[in-house]
């Protein structure tokens, strides 16, 4: 009898939330890597898919090898392929150096292991790999992109970890102004008066791996469109083991329902030995009418469907599909026709 082939691996989990796209794998222990394409970033690379190759941020919650193992060779490859990099080029006039192919957001504890982590690679590479490691502060933004801010924010796991927060940074009128022609608020600003303060709206939260704590509950994941949450345990004997590990429960989840008030939750990290379907029936039966916003990132079939409908939607409304299907990741559409889990 010939041995069978390997099994088909890799698929990436999908869910069109609009605007935003969250895709990416995450199991508990084995990896997790979910990015969010149209903000240009990524959470943790646990390993690096080709999809994840096109962001040019990864914010690391923390460094367990299945959140960060795929770095090393996401620098290797964004260089080798020559994305974003304008690293061959000379420094900027004002004496910046370019875009550099890469960068990797971390906790300040962090940062000169993994830069010692990259430059270990140099003596067995014999080359050197271009890398970017960016300590950010618990409670300290960073530009994403234009008015686009990602915030860390400090969470308790079994090492140094991160919580992140995208927040949109918007102009508001001041009120004492709101009432006035256009005119007025001209005159107001040409001669210096701030007629406008900043306002910071939460698009998407990231727990990270983490205990429950009261970093949970702030605005930044209470207000957020999209809450993308670790729950790696659904047994209801499974409190301890959660507990000692430092990671989330679905209970956890289950008492944030009031306070998030995201249009939807995405569980990642899931722990292998957890069926999707049973984790499907554990949010069926205490979520109660919140289970509609409750959404699993590895439940292939039923994300695939929920697409399917998306796109059925929008061709009867005589829209094109959103994202075009030539937008979705590599491997989901090769996987897609005969999708299992
Ligand atoms: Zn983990
Ligand atoms: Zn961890």
């Amino acid at each position: 009898m010939l041995p069978s082939p390997p099994a088909r691996e890799g698929q990436l989990g999908f869910l069109y939330l609009p605007p935003y796209r969250v895709q990416g794998i995450s199991v508990a222990g084995e990896q997790t890597v979910i990015q969010i394409p149209e903000l240009d970033v990524a959470f943790d690379i646990g390993q690096c898919t080709r999809a994840v190759l096109s962001v040019p941020t990864i914010a690391l919650s923390h460094a367990h090898m299945d959140h960060l193992g795929g770095l090393p060779y996401w620098f290797s490859q964004r260089s080798f392929q020559k994305i974003g990099g304008e690293t061959h080029l000379p420094d900027k006039p004002d004496g910046k150096p370019r875009v550099p192919v890469g960068r990797c957001v971390c906790h300040p504890e962090l940062e000169q292991s993994l830069r010692g982590m990259m430059r270990a690679w140099e003596p067995l590479e014999r080359q050197k790999t271009p890398f970017e490691i960016v300590a950010l502060e618990p409670e300290k933004d960073l530009e994403l992109k234009n008015n686009i801010r990602l915030r860390a924010i400090e969470t308790r796991h079994t090492v140094p970890s991160l919580g992140f927060s995208v927040l949109e940074r918007r102009s508001k009128l001041k009120e004492e102004f709101r009432d006035l022609p256009q005119e007025k608020l001209r005159e107001l600003r040409t001669r210096g008066t701030e007629i406008t303060r900043q306002m910071d709206i939460p698009l998407i939260a990231y727990t990270g791996d983490t205990a429950p704590g009261e970093y949970l509950v702030r605005d930044e994941f209470a207000d957020a469109k999209i809450v993308i949450a670790e729950c790696t345990f659904f047994e209801p004997d499974h409190n301890d083991r959660a507990r000692t590990g430092m990671h989330l429960h679905i209970d956890d989840i289950i008492r944030m329902l009031p306070v998030w008030k995201a249009e939807a939750i995405v569980l990642v990290h899931v722990s292998r030995r957890t069926t999707i379907h049973y984790a499907r029936e554990r949010i069926e039966q205490l979520a109660g009418a919140d289970a509609g916003r409750i959404h699993l990132l590895m439940d292939h079939r039923s994300n695939r469907a929920r697409y399917d409908a998306q796109v059925a939607a929008a061709e009867d409304a005589n829209k094109p599909p959103a994202p075009p299907a030539e937008e979705l990741p590599r491997e989901s559409q090769e996987d897609i026709p005969n999708a299992v889990e």
